[in-house]
């Protein structure tokens, strides 16, 4: 790698906490590289308090650019110059530009999320009924996305009622005609034979727990399930669903497509074709052995 940095390479990077583990650095690099652009990506750990700090750092830094992950994606808003439509409906940046000094906050989760249902599902989600489980930021981002492509029926099901229930409100001020309704994992039984998607958006399953109160054999068998969890071992929902005969992937698709579109935002161009998946799974298989 230190061969390949220059007085004139551009720097980017991602800030969290915790940041050790993101596996953005790897696929970012790798695009950096097979594309033939001088530049660099770093992971910086920020803790929750320091954000604003960060953020005037790296533009006094002239860094070119940045991701943001948990906790960030929110706080972050404040000490942005400009937020895109999308970001502002989602409540979230994930990924900044600095545009000659002027730094511009965009939400690629969601559309990483549709580019990813459709190409490992091979589903167009007009017209589909769909079950998101959770109401956090993961789960504002999809719905924000979701509302916009003339999606079917939505229920949310969230354990915090509270929070189920901002996100709806939030979502109906901007998008004031959607199908949108918020559900108790109670009425999970009812909802899963009326679901053509099924998106977890919760944190469940990170560490290989099952999501409580889910009768996956409900759901009909021509139904698809989006889980936004990723990790070196199959999920616990990706593992059932598959045993029941349902489609279903994890969220490294995800990862991967709004990484692309970051760095479609940095550097005007997608990166070529496959590189970050690849470096996604060889990561992924390294974490395996
Ligand atoms: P948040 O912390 O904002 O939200 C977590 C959500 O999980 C909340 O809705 C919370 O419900 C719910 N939850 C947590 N524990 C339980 C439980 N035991 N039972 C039921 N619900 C539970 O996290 P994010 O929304 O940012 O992220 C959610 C997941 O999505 C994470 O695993 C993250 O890794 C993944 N993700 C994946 C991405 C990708 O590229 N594939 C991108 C972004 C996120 P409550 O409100 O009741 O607390």
């Amino acid at each position: 790698m230190n061969d390949r940095i220059f007085g004139t390479s551009k720097v980017y990077g991602i800030l969290g906490c915790p940041v050790a583990h993101s596996v953005s650095p790897v696929m970012q690099n790798a695009a950096f590289m097979a594309a033939g652009i001088d530049a660099v990506y770093v992971p910086f750990h920020v803790e929750p308090g320091d954000i604003g700090k960060a953020v005037n750092g790296l533009r006094s830094l002239g860094v070119a650019g940045f991701n943001l992950t948990i906790p960030h994606k929110t706080s972050v808003m404040d000490f942005l110059d400009w937020i895109s439509p999308e970001a502002r409906v989602a409540g979230a940046v994930n990924t900044v530009v600095n545009s000659g000094g002027v730094l511009k906050g965009h939400n690629t989760d969601g559309a990483g999320l549709l580019i990813s249902i459709s190409r490992d599902l091979g589903m167009d989600v007009c017209g589909k009924r769909v079950l998101l489980l959770g109401g956090g930021g993961a789960a504002r981002g999809a719905l924000a996305e979701l509302l916009g492509r003339d999606v079917g029926p939505v229920s949310i099901v969230n354990r915090n009622t509270e929070t189920g229930r901002k996100l709806v409100d939030d979502m109906l001020s901007s998008f004031p005609e959607a199908n949108i309704n918020l559900h108790g994992y109670d009425a999970i039984e009812g909802i899963l034979p009326d679901t053509d998607l099924l998106i977890n958006a919760t944190s469940v399953g990170l560490g290989g727990e099952k999501i409580c109160g889910l009768p996956l054999e409900l759901i009909p068998k021509i139904a698809k399930v989006y889980d936004m969890v990723y990790g070196p071992v199959q999920t616990p929902l990706v593992r059932r669903a598959i045993e029941l005969g349902i489609k279903a992937v994890d969220g490294s698709g995800m990862l991967v497509a709004q990484g692309e579109l970051a760095f479609m935002l940095w550097t005007g161009s997608m990166p070529p074709e496959g590189v970050m998946k690849m470096a996604v799974e060889q990561r992924v298989n390294l974490a395996r052995t």
